[in-house]
């Protein structure tokens, strides 16, 4: 992931998913077509998550194989430092938690933390 991305990411998502916006028919692309060069970060592929890693930050010792190995560069990371986890992207494939040396990443049930991070609001 590029130091730009991560910029846009760590300030909440400070773009506009165009595909988000509620057209009616005549107004949808036609399907099968990519209509723009890009990437997938504008595409939130982190809805389709059924459990989210989360990391244990005082067991962390910052080595990065979480960061390589995630198939979706939803590790965020800044200044040689893990951050977390890019919630809007990752899809929940566990890698991350499989290939950490420390066994420091939980894969968590996506349903129970939303209702516990509602319940915290
Ligand atoms: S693989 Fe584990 S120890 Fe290494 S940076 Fe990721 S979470 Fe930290
Ligand atoms: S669960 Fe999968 S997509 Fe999510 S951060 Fe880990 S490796 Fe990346």
């Amino acid at each position: 992931m590029t130091e730009l991305s991560n910029e846009i990411l760590l300030k909440g998502y400070g773009f506009v998913d165009k595909y988000a916006v509620k057209r009616n028919w005549e107004e949808l692309p036609p399907g099968c077509c990519i209509e723009d060069a890009g990437c997938g970060i504008a595409y939130q592929t982190g809805d389709w998550r059924s459990e989210r890693p989360v990391i244990d930050f005082d067991r962390c010792v910052h080595c990065f194989i979480c960061w390589v190995y995630c198939p979706d560069a939803s590790i965020l990371a800044k200044d040689g430092k893990i951050l977390g986890v890019d919630l809007y992207h990752c899809k929940g494939c566990g890698v991350c938690a499989t290939e950490c040396p420390r066994k420091c990443i939980s894969m968590v049930d996506e349903a129970s933390a939303l209702r516990e991070e509602a319940v915290a609001k």
